[in-house]
């Protein structure tokens, strides 16, 4: 029989990138919404590495699978690597992907292009049933936009426009994406480990 890998996710729109990731793994990968509905942990953690572990471990211990988790988010150099850890929350605590962007595009009205970068940052993390955990960190350097732009992707996605390129990443077809983006290379890495175990 496969061994099961459940994403412990509850981001629908991440959890359908994870999917799409590991799919050709030979593990039978599932979602949060094969099993019984159970709270979601809270991400207590001030690090990306902490927060992406927590899950990892919280869902693999409750159910009695592996299971990967990511936590991501955004740093922005002009605020001093806001809103990083707190991306999800920026515009408070049940604010929508459209209320962040727009406090961040106020926040950087008067930052010119140059002073604009930024980057995603993505930790994956491996909870296995027995052995060691394991973490990787992706990341992808970029600037924000000055308008939103593009309807593809999730959360920051249109205002997001990577090194090298000049669409936003909710502008790029979702393979374009993947292929550069925080979570795509550190679940490529994590995928590398994955089969590395057979
Ligand atoms: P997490 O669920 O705690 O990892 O929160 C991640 C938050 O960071 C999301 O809600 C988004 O606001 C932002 N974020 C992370 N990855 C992406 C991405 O690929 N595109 C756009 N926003 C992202």
């Amino acid at each position: 029989m496969s061994r099961v890998l459940l994403i412990g996710s509850g981001n629908k729109d991440k959890a359908r990138e994870l999917s799409a990731m590991l799919a050709d793994l030979p593990w039978e990968v599932k979602g949060l919404g094969d099993f019984p509905v159970v709270e979601e942990p809270e991400e207590t953690e001030d690090t990306f590495e902490g927060n992406a572990l927590l899950k990892a471990k919280y869902y693999s211990e409750h159910f009695g699978v592996a299971c990967v988790a990511d936590d991501s988010g955004l740093a922005v150099d002009a605020l001093d690597g806001a809103p990083g850890v707190y991306s999800a929350r920026y515009a408070g605590e049940d604010c929508t992907y459209a209320d962040n962007n727009e406090k961040l595009l106020d926040a950087l009205a008067q930052v010119s292009w140059p002073e604009r970068t930024a980057r995603f940052l993505c930790c994956a993390a491996f909870c296995p049933l027995e052995g060691e955990t394991h973490t990787v960190l992706g990341t992808v350097e970029g600037h924000i936009a000055v308008d939103s732009s593009g309807a593809s992707g999730f959360g920051y996605d249109p205002v997001f426009v990577p090194e090298g390129h000049d669409q936003t990443f909710a502008e790029m077809r979702p393979e374009e994406k993947h292929a550069i983006s925080h979570r795509g290379r550190a679940f490529t890495a994590l995928k590398a480990y994955l089969e590395t175990l057979g």
